[in-house]
């Protein structure tokens, strides 16, 4: 066998890290035929950013090395974790594109997990102990201290059988005892001081119902799941480095069929936001947002209802790359992988967040003109449409300035703007309301500049986007900000302190062009000069997301003239 039929060559766009190159020499050196990775969410919230990181590399490596990743659910703590965690975890790992080859539980295993514990007994190597929590804690000891043993470390083999049997059996109320590993309670890792392998838990488990009173932990059952899938590369983040003696201890001891090997990288730890399920679900059960997927959470759902793609996101996972150095990603990595991929294929359309009436004094009374414009100019294959144009119009508040700076090239009293698809418009005058606030603008039109450009070559510098008001919809559209305005909130002990109360602005007077009645959540917008927008799916009326904004060349220059 040729070493090319042997390990197929990884997809060269893919980025070269340290974990590939691990899986590269193994396959190369025949230490594994093919690769099995997992990727093994706990049902107990909806999956955020930072996960898509660990997805997109489990998966990812599968895809590129030609071998296969399940999607295992850890469901081993009963009572935090719900059938609708589970459902919403698959829709969000199909919506980024990934296709498991086996879809396990943890709890597939609680009968083998159960026997090897008993094995364990057998060989003296676990022992049933009835310190209390507190008791147990005081013993462990410190990262400077040695733990003492339990006074029930050296329980007889038939003692602990029976003891185990009987907690199996639910005689006995939760936290009465536990089955620890015989390590060592004076090791300088805290986690091979003889951990807890099974609680006693009288809880409801969402799928194997009342049939167990007691649950394996965290440590003992993630190895040995491992282990019955045959995972080559067990890839995890760096918090359980020093859980990787344990895992090893677990499988060598444990009669399973192979070995898998515990790699860890650095977690996603995005600024300005939060990766933490646990964090992630406070907010949602104080209701500091609207729910899981409210647009402004950093989890699959919530990026998706805000309209990012999983191309953005895959996108972006490549782009960060992944280490064994804990760093903190800005937010704009993840905005230019959305704004590159939705400015090849957003749908132009025009759109007015705060309107401004504007009254063409010299074009007829009842005349509407159907006026081509491009849904992508760039991209000719995705086809033209019509605007309506007539005598009213809205166009942008801040696209008019009643005392406006030499370069500011938009409208003011005796400027002239190319109205987008339409025609050249001077403003000559503007009516102001009681309070001084300017509420309608008075221009005339250029006919002969119909679809904008002028036959005499003079030139504007401002392109402005408007909507007919005969014709427009009215939507609501949301901006979003930062949902916090500190950028490491997870630090702060009351991490909502710095929630942002700025991170939503709903604007309930929005004109936009008819075309978007029609608007699909499937199809990605892009307002003229405001933004890539989605259609909002949970509103009744039509209501439209803020993906993210345009790099916003009006606002640099609006400050260059402040
Ligand atoms: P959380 O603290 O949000 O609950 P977790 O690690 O407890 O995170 P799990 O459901 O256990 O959540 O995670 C499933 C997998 O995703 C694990 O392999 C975990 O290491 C990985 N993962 C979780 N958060 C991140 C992150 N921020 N960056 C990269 N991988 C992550
Ligand atoms: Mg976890």
């Amino acid at each position: 066998m040729s070493d090319n039929d042997k390990t197929p060559a990884p997809d060269l766009k893919a980025p070269v890290n340290f974990i590939r190159s691990i899986i590269r020499d193994d396959l190369d050196s025949g230490k594994h035929s093919t690769l099995q990775t997992r990727f093994p969410p706990e049902p107990n919230g909806h999956l955020h950013i930072g996960h898509a990181k660990s997805i997109c590399l489990n998966f990812g490596v599968a895809e590129d090395f030609k071998g296969k990743c399940n999607l295992r659910f850890d469901d081993t703590n009963p009572e935090k974790e719900d059938i609708e965690y589970v459902n919403a975890i698959i829709d969000d790992v199909k919506w980024l594109g990934f296709e498991w080859s086996g879809l396990y539980h943890s709890s597939d295993y609680f009968q083998q997990l159960y026997d090897y514990a008993v094995e364990l007994i057998k060989q003296g190597k676990a022992y049933v102990d009835s310190l209390s929590a507190e008791e147990i804690r005081e013993y462990r000891g410190t990262l400077t201290e040695p733990g003492r043993e339990s006074p029930d470390r050296n329980r007889s083999i038939e003692d602990n059988l029976d003891l185990f049997a009987r907690m199996r059996a639910g005689e006995f109320e939760d936290g009465k005892y536990l089955l620890r590993a015989r390590i060592d309670m004076a090791s300088p890792n805290i986690n091979m001081r003889d951990p807890a392998l099974y609680r006693i838990k009288k809880a409801h488990h969402q799928r194997t119902g009342d049939e167990w009173p007691i649950y394996p932990m965290y440590d003992y059952t993630h190895c040995i799941s491992d282990a019955i899938e045959g995972i080559t590369h067990s890839l995890c983040t760096l918090e359980f480095e020093d859980h990787r003696p344990l895992y090893d201890w677990v499988l060598d001891e444990v009669k399973t069929p192979c070995h898998p090997q515990q790699i860890e990288f650095a977690r996603l730890q995005l600024k300005y936001t939060i990766t933490s399920k646990r964090k992630l679900n406070l907010l949602v059960v104080d209701k500091h947002v609207d729910g899981w997927d409210d647009p402004r959470m950093p989890t699959i759902s919530g990026l998706r209802r805000r309209g990012y793609t999983s191309v953005a996101i895959r996108d972006f996972c490549d782009r960060i790359g992944v280490t064994k150095k804990d760093s903190f990603i800005e937010m704009a990595v993840l905005e230019n992988s959305i704004r590159e991929d939705l400015n090849h294929h957003a749908t132009r359309v025009m759109g007015v967040l705060n309107p401004l009436k504007v009254t063409i004094k010299n074009y007829p009374d009842d005349l509407t003109e159907e006026l081509l414009a491009h849904n992508h100019p760039q991209q000719p294959e995705m086809g033209t449409r019509t605007v309506n144009f007539s005598k009213v119009i809205y166009i942008e508040r801040n696209d008019f300035l009643e005392d406006a700076p030499r370069k500011f090239f938009r409208l003011s009293v005796g400027r002239e703007v190319r109205l987008r698809y339409a025609y050249y418009v001077t403003c000559t005058d503007f009516v102001k309301d009681e309070n001084g606030e300017v509420i309608e603008l008075i221009c005339e039109y250029d006919p002969a500049t119909k679809g904008g450009s002028s036959p005499d070559g003079r030139k504007v510098k401002g392109t402005i986007h408007w909507v007919s008001a005969e014709h427009a919809i009215d939507a609501t559209v949301n901006l979003y900000d930062r949902l916090f305005t500190h950028p490491n909130p997870a630090a702060s002990e009351n991490f909502t302190e710095h929630l942002n109360p700025e991170s939503l602005t709903v604007l309930k007077n929005c004109k936009l062009e008819a075309s978007l009645a029609d608007a699909s959540e499937e199809i990605h917008y892009q307002f003229e000069r405001t933004g890539y927008f989605v259609k909002d799916n949970k509103s009744d009326d039509l209501t439209f997301n803020r993906t993210v904004t345009l790099r916003d060349a009006w606002a640099k220059i609006d400050k260059q003239n402040q």
